[in-house]
């Protein structure tokens, strides 16, 4: 078992019923938890060469600043709708009844940058495709799309191919 996997809950019935819930707040509440999450999400990156670290809100915030940090590389977080103050470029996705959108700013990845995409969960892919979308017609390189945890069974990775798809945890 990968040491991580002890501080992560499953909430029975989370959002809604009959979905077990990967809950990261104990992770986070636990000195430990946060650094050996932090050294395994790192050593999943080969060159460590990384511009720009792209976080989801919100939970992608989190240990993405921390891997910016860590990587001397900036932050650049990815916003839901009407929430980002500067000039910004959105992106549709699709969630099970309807759709949402993505923004990020339109000066926050320059052409050519080397991106590391940070989320928590990769479950459909539908939020990673949708963030790759934007941080592509910003000129942003994605060097690899990184989890704390993949839901294997929802294959989120289908939507990512082509690309380097990492996480801790599959599940
Ligand atoms: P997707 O777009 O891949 O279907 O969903 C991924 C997004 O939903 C991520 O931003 C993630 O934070 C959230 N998410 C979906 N399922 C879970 C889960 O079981 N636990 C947590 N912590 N987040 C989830």
């Amino acid at each position: 078992m990968n040491t991580i996997e002890q501080y992560i809950r499953d909430v029975q019935d989370f959002p809604k019923e009959g979905i077990q819930f990967k809950d990261i707040t104990t992770l986070l509440q636990d000195p430990k938890g946060i650094n050996d999450c932090l050294t395994n999400l790192l050593n999943l990156l080969e060159d460590k060469k990384i511009d720009k670290v792209v976080g989801m809100e919100s939970r992608g915030f989190f240990f993405g600043t921390l891997l910016a940090q860590k990587l001397n590389a900036g932050f650049v977080p990815v916003r839901k709708p009407g929430k980002l103050p500067y000039k910004s470029i959105s992106e549709s996705y699709e969630l099970e009844y309807g759709t949402d959108n993505l923004e990020i700013h339109i000066d926050s990845i320059k052409k050519g940058e080397k991106v590391l995409v940070h989320d928590d969960v990769l479950a459909t892919g539908g939020t990673a495709e949708a963030v790759k979308k934007l941080v592509e017609r910003l000129g942003g390189e994605i060097v690899q799309f990184n989890f704390i945890m993949q839901l294997d069974f929802l294959n989120g990775k289908e939507k990512l191919k082509g690309y380097n798809v990492q996480s801790v945890l599959n599940y």
